[in-house]
């Protein structure tokens, strides 16, 4: 690597994914942590300045490239607009955002008119790599019916989890284009499938799996991906810090970042 390091604000430090960070910024040399902001001061580790307040941490570190968000919606609410304030990139994890009396999701649409922001419900590599797969899956099987399943340790707030959601949508998207091009077409109408089934098991220390089954008359295809531990969450974070700390102010897909 070469340059100066990437240098990060983290929020929810003594959280589960806060901590994570933590490590895993230590092992890499493209980022700085620079201060983490906790609830519980004196939780995180030696080497992190604890901050109480995200406001008075950017106002008094001198320069600060992103700040890396993995909290609950309310929080990421208020920091997004923060980070914003202080011209920092936004680059958040938290899940459970869309419908929240909060509204994170227009926090976010704000925040990235003046910093460039990224949200993504799951920062694994191989969950991009899944998702691509199930759009082809949904492309070349219509008619089939789909079932999402997700399990997760039983401390995670939100259910079905984000991510289950996102597969979703994407195989709906993907149902939906097809439609558009069978359009006028003859002699092609496939079954007409199910709607799509989300569901959530809470159990004790998963980190997180997802299956996706598509199951037609004669046969089942599965899809899957089981994270072996938090830290694969924690280094796509990173990398997507990195990436969007420089760019123009705008709203970024952290599944794009990776093919660039
Ligand atoms: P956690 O409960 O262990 O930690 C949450 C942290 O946020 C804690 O430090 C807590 O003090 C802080 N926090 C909560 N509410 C707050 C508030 N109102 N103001 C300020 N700080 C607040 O949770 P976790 O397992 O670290 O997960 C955090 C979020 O990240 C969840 O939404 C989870 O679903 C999500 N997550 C996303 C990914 C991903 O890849 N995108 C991976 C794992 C977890």
């Amino acid at each position: 690597m070469t340059g100066e390091p990437t240098r990060i604000v983290v929020t929810g430090a003594s959280g589960r994914m806060g901590e994570e960070l933590i490590d895993a910024a230590g092992d890499r040399s493209d980022v700085l942590i620079v201060a983490a902001v906790s609830r519980t001061p004196g939780s995180v580790t030696a080497e992190a300045a604890v901050g109480t307040h995200l406001d008075a941490t950017l106002a008094d570190e001198d320069h600060v490239d992103a700040v890396v968000d993995f909290t609950a919606p309310e929080a990421t609410a208020e920091y997004a607009a923060i980070a914003a304030e202080h011209g920092v990139a936004f680059v958040t994890g938290t899940t459970g955002l869309a419908g929240h009396e909060a509204d994170p999701v227009t926090a976010l649409d704000a925040a990235s008119e003046s910093v460039p922001v990224l949200h993504a419900s799951n920062f694994s590599r191989g969950i991009a790599t899944l998702r691509g797969a199930i759009r082809e899956a949904a492309a070349s099987l219509p008619g089939y019916d789909v079932e999402v399943t997700e399990t997760h340790h039983d401390g995670k707030r939100d259910a079905p989890s984000g991510t289950a959601l996102t597969l979703a949508e994407d195989i709906e998207a993907e149902r939906s284009d097809l439609t558009e091009r069978q359009h006028g077409r003859e002699g092609e109408q496939p079954r007409e499938p199910e709607e799509i089934g989300v569901h959530a098991r809470r159990a004790g220390d998963v980190t997180g799996e997802h299956e996706v089954l598509f199951a037609g008359n004669r046969e089942t295809v599965s899809l899957s991906h089981r994270a072996g531990d938090r830290g694969v969450f924690a280094e796509g974070a990173l990398d997507a810090a990195v990436a969007v700390a420089d760019r123009e102010p705008g709203r970024y897909e952290f599944a794009d970042l990776l093919r660039d």
